[in-house]
Formats: structure tokens, C-alpha cells, sequence
């Protein structure tokens, strides 16, 4: 039997759940940590488990470049490889060769590019991305589509999601059915209700184990993100994980789960870890401000990962302005760990028919600040 997920709760459309694959169980809603090159930059796999992440996020661009995914399969796969023996989905590649590659040429069949790294040439059609991803061990595989531009017209926008979906049946005949593993398809129709409608049918007509929305988050802003979320809500199928790609602020974690989404991925929180950014029950803090050099007090008094529970702000502060690498090490795991337990209290509220309180409670906490 392919992966499955099967609903615990609802509160209003905000679902909670669990995630079956072949890797083991994942409460939804659920944060995937970003694996870009096989691992979730600055941490040990011993750490990602601890922050609470039940599966990550690996990417086929950058795998495929680097080791190479028939280097990957010889070591036994990207579990094994990373010591992630829990569930790994990987991104199809396309939205990376679209922002990183140079000499992208997209036709009908596929996109042509070259490494960013080397420049050699490499060719993505939605049978090779399957393929790699099989070869990966990929445990979610996601079919490959085109991630217009935003704006974009809709005339443009139109042409370009029908082509994502003739990649995406393409996709589905390529990818090869094993227990607990899936193939997840990709809504997309940029801004517009109607396209995005459309591409729901379209993928609902070929049958998917999930149904991800694609080409938001990329500069239309959280209202129209939302309206987009809720134009093919009612037509998603109720038994069926869905997935907002590259979202978000922890603001637009709530706002979307309130809307039925179950998975997210995005690299925010540990990108921003690495700058000394940090996402508290206290709202954004930026431990390199002088203000933190004299503070004898914890990141966020509410979390307890490791950072929080053994050393001082001021201590963050002077590893970030030191320049030491135990800076974004502990800041990316308490980043984790915030997001961690933010998607886990709204399952929580889910399953206590109370989201819409803890959204409340959480946004005054983020307003009223650290003082
Ligand atoms: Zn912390």
C-alpha cells in the first residue's frame, strides 16, 4: 500500500493527522527542516530529531550535481547517508534549475541547463526527476513543474500550468509504486482562482498520494497566498495530505494550517539561524544587537532546546559577533525547535477545537515583544 495519511480532528478547515510512509509516522501539521546537500546545514541528525522534526526535506538539483544520485544510491541512499531513517521528501529540482542554474533552456518535454557549480550540461524531464529521486530513496517524490514567475500574466501563467500538468501524468507513469512510498502532484496557476482550480482537476484526474500548492510565497503577499490556498481548499480531496511549498513565517505557518494545510518546508528558520535571527514565542530577535551583549537571560524562557537551557543571551550574542560556528549551530537548532513546537501546539489546539485561541495567544505574544 503507497504512503497514506489519515485524519485524527478538524477545527473549522484546519485538519490534524498522521502521515504513514515507509520510514514511520508523522504527526500533521508538520515543519520539514530543509536538507538542501544531504544534510540540515549546522546540524547533526541527532539534533534534528531532538528539535522534534518527524521528516525532512532534501533537494534534487542540488543532489544530483553533488554527490550525484547514483553516488548517493551506492551508499544505501539519502537515509543512510544522512542518518535520517525517518521519512525524506525531495523537491523535483525544477524551481532550483529555474533560480540557479545558468544557460536554462525550458522546452515541452523538459528543462537544459547548466551547473552552477561546474558548468556541465544536464537535461531534467519529469521521467529523469522521478528516476533521481528513486535512486535518492526519496520516501515523498515530487513531480516536476514549471514555478512560473511572479507577476506573471495569466495568458502565461495558463500555458505554463498545462504544461506542469501533462509533466505531472508524465511524472506519475515514471515513478515506480512501492509500500509506503508516494508521489506527490503540484497545483499551480500562479494568482489566478480559476487556473488554480483547473490544475486541482487535472491532478485529481491522475491520482496522487498528496497534492502540494506550488508558486506561492514567491513576492504575492499573504492575503492573495491565502485566497490562493482557499480557492481549491473545498476541491483538494479529504483524505489526502496537503503541502504549501517554501512557506513561511511562523505567522503564515498559523494562517495556513487555519486554512488545511498539513506540510511546510521552508528554509527561513535556518537560514535565519545562521544570521543570528532568531523566531521566539516572543517575536523576531536579532541576537547580534548590542542591546543582547549584557543579558544574563534565556533566548525565549519558553522552549527548551538546548541553547535556551544552558546558556545566556549574551553568550549568543558573542558567539555571533565572534564569529564562531557554535552561533548559528545553536541558534538553527532553537529556530527548529521554535517551529517545532509552534506546528505541534496548533495540532494540539486542532485535536482541542481551539486553534483559532492559540492563533490568538500566539500573535499577542509575538506583538507584545521581548519587553
Ligand atoms: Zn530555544
Amino acid at each position: 500500500m503507497s504512503l497514506s495519511w489519515s485524519l485524527a480532528a478538524t477545527d473549522g478547515p484546519a485538519r490534524a493527522g498522521t502521515l504513514h510512509t515507509a520510514h514511520g509516522s508523522v504527526p500533521t501539521p508538520t515543519f520539514m527542516p530543509v536538507g538542501t546537500a544531504a544534510t540540515v546545514k549546522a546540524m547533526t541528525a541527532d539534533a534534528v530529531r531532538e528539535t522534534g522534526a518527524g521528516i525532512v526535506l532534501g533537494n534534487t538539483y542540488h543532489l544530483m550535481l553533488r554527490p550525484g544520485a547514483d553516488r548517493v544510491a551506492a551508499f544505501g541512499g539519502l537515509h543512510r547517508l544522512m542518518d535520517w531513517p525517518g521519512p525524506i521528501l525531495t523537491d523535483s529540482g525544477g524551481f532550483q534549475v529555474m533560480s540557479l542554474a545558468s544557460l536554462r533552456k525550458l522546452d515541452a518535454d523538459g528543462v537544459t541547463f547548466q551547473s552552477h557549480l561546474d558548468g556541465s550540461r544536464h537535461r531534467l524531464t519529469p521521467a529523469v526527476s522521478v528516476g533521481i529521486q528513486h535512486k535518492l530513496d526519496a520516501t515523498i517524490t515530487m513531480v516536476l513543474d514549471e514555478c512560473p514567475p511572479f507577476p506573471v500574466t495569466e495568458a502565461q501563467a495558463k500555458s505554463s500550468m498545462e504544461m506542469s500538468m501533462r509533466w505531472a501524468g508524465l511524472s506519475r507513469d515514471a515513478f515506480v509504486p512501492r509500500p509506503g512510498y508516494g508521489l506527490f502532484g503540484i497545483v499551480q496557476g500562479s494568482v489566478f482562482p480559476d487556473l488554480r482550480r483547473r490544475s486541482i482537476e487535472a491532478l485529481m484526474a491522475i491520482g496522487f498520494e498528496g497534492y502540494a500548492l506550488g508558486g506561492l510565497a514567491v513576492g504575492e503577499g499573504q492575503a492573495v497566498m491565502y485566497a490562493m490556498i482557499e480557492a481549491t481548499g473545498d476541491l483538494m480531496p479529504a483524505d489526502k495530505p496537503r503541502y504549501l511549498m517554501g512557506v513561511g513565517t511562523p505567522d503564515d505557518l498559523l494562517g495556513s494550517i487555519a486554512r488545511g494545510i498539513d506540510m511546510f518546508d521552508c528554509v527561513m528558520p535556518t537560514r535565519a539561524g545562521r544570521t543570528g535571527r532568531a523566531y521566539t514565542s516572543r517575536g523576531v530577535l536579532n541576537l547580534r544587537n548590542a542591546r543582547f551583549a549584557d543579558d544574563g537571560g534565556p533566548l525565549d524562557p519558553a522552549c527548551a532546546c538546548l541553547g535556551c537551557r544552558r546558556h545566556v543571551r549574551g553568550y549568543l550574542h558573542h558567539l555571533f559577533r565572534a564569529e564562531e560556528m557554535l552561533g548559528p549551530m545553536l541558534l538553527t537548532w532553537h529556530n527548529l525547535t521554535y517551529y517545532q513546537s509552534l506546528v505541534a501546539g496548533a495540532r494540539a489546539a486542532i485535536l482541542a477545537g481551539r486553534l483559532d485561541a492559540y492563533a490568538a495567544a500566539a500573535r499577542t505574544a509575538w506583538a507584545d515583544g521581548d519587553q
